[in-house]
């Protein structure tokens, strides 16, 4: 029997996975998309998520992947106002943090199980069962739910998701070419009535991640994100006349979402990473807390693994990221503000969420 089942292949379910192999523990990954994304998602590593990483043996790859040195530029009402750099992470995107995970997996002869969609989860005191799309079912001394907000996991065990939603989406996203647009900086154009786009170039591509408050419609609604309303955002704040933005590999809406799991653990099954909190960008910390859940719950498992009684070892995980998870709730919620309120004064933009 496997020890370990991990339902979902993000950056929080691969650390998970390569960390449990290291230690010897033998683990199985599902994920239901047919394959990789290349999706730039969550961009930045925090020095937190690089310690795991040097542990696993993978920092130095995602540092020679990424960027260390990115410089923030500023434009308010279309004036270069400042460049504030951004020290201490590495600019990497979210699909090359994956392959670079995947790989090392693949060397410790683990393979993540594409197209296989976890719909049910069944324990008794040998182990967990989960059932999958396709008919057929996988049995593993324990479980860990790391299938992101939506999670499966979390909604089959009947964990309440304690939070709020804000109603409308607040943001379009996406990865698109610019052709003529530098390269050397994150732009970031505000504008002193409020709105503002910022182009990211995201490294090893020739794509920028944008950002940009959505358009919206007559009676204020906002649309979904196209190419065609990517290039009205970019003609109307940044204003530069010849730069055409081109194949949208990603587009996607976000909206405000501060939820957290009432619990992480419901006797064989754990969760970590967003299926156990899910809360604003500002700051880049979701990925990062996802990486150090993963990491708290290989020490764990692995404990419990080599534990008779296991019980104790497996509380200590909640007791030790369940306080985290309500502290970045409130922290990711602050910074938000300090975004929002920044943004809207020459000279200071997203840095404000960064400290
Ligand atoms: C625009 C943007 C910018 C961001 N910037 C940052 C940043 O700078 N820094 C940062 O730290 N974070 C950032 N984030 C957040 C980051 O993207 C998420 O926190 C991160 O993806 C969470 O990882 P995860 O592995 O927990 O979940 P996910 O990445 O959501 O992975 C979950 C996986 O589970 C799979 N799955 C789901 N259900 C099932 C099922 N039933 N069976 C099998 N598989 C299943 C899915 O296919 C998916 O592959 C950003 C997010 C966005 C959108």
């Amino acid at each position: 029997m496997t020890d370990v089942l991990i339902v979902g292949s993000g950056p929080t379910g691969l650390t998970l996975a390569c960390d449990l192999a290291l230690r010897g523990v033998s683990v199985r990954v599902l994920d239901g998309r047919p394959g990789p994304h290349r999706e730039s998602r969550g961009k930045g590593l925090n020095p937190d998520g690089l310690e795991v990483f040097a542990r696993l043996g993978v920092e130095e790859r995602m540092a020679a992947t990424g960027n260390r040195r990115l410089v923030l530029r500023k434009y308010f009402d279309g004036v270069h106002v400042s460049d504030t750099p951004a020290d201490g992470g590495v600019l990497i995107g979210q699909w090359q943090v994956e392959e670079i995970l995947r790989e090392r997996l693949a060397g410790l002869g683990v393979r993540v199980e594409y197209g296989t969609r976890v719909t049910g989860l069944a324990q008794d005191p040998t182990g967990v069962t989960a059932r999958l799309a396709d008919g057929g079912s996988v049995r593993a001394g324990y479980a860990a739910g790391c299938d992101g907000g939506h999670s499966t996991t979390r909604e089959l065990l009947g964990i309440p998701f304690e939070g709020y939603t804000e109603e409308k989406p607040t943001m379009v996203v996406g990865d698109v070419r610019a052709p003529g647009l530098g390269r050397d900086h994150w732009h970031q154009w505000f504008t002193s009535e409020g709105g503002g786009i910022l182009l990211c170039p995201m490294p090893g591509t020739e794509t920028f991640q944008l950002q940009s408050a959505p358009e919206t419609d007559g009676d204020g609604e906002p649309l979904p994100p196209t190419l065609e309303g990517f290039q009205r955002l970019f003609d109307r704040y940044a204003g530069i006349p010849g730069i055409r933005l081109t194949e949208a590999t990603w587009l996607s809406s976000w909206r405000v979402n501060v939820r957290r799991a009432a619990r992480m653990r419901e006797g064989r099954i754990l969760l970590a990473g967003d299926a156990a909190h899910v809360h604003p960008f500002a700051g880049g910390l979701g990925m990062n807390t996802g990486i150090q859940d993963a990491a708290a719950l290989a020490r764990t498992l692995a404990t419990a693994l080599a534990d008779p009684a296991p019980a104790d070892a497996l509380d200590a995980y909640e007791a030790e990221r369940l306080p985290v998870a309500e502290r970045l709730l409130a922290d990711t919620s602050a910074r938000h503000r300090r975004v929002l309120a920044a943004v809207r004064e020459p000279g200071r933009g997203t840095e404000a969420g960064m400290g």
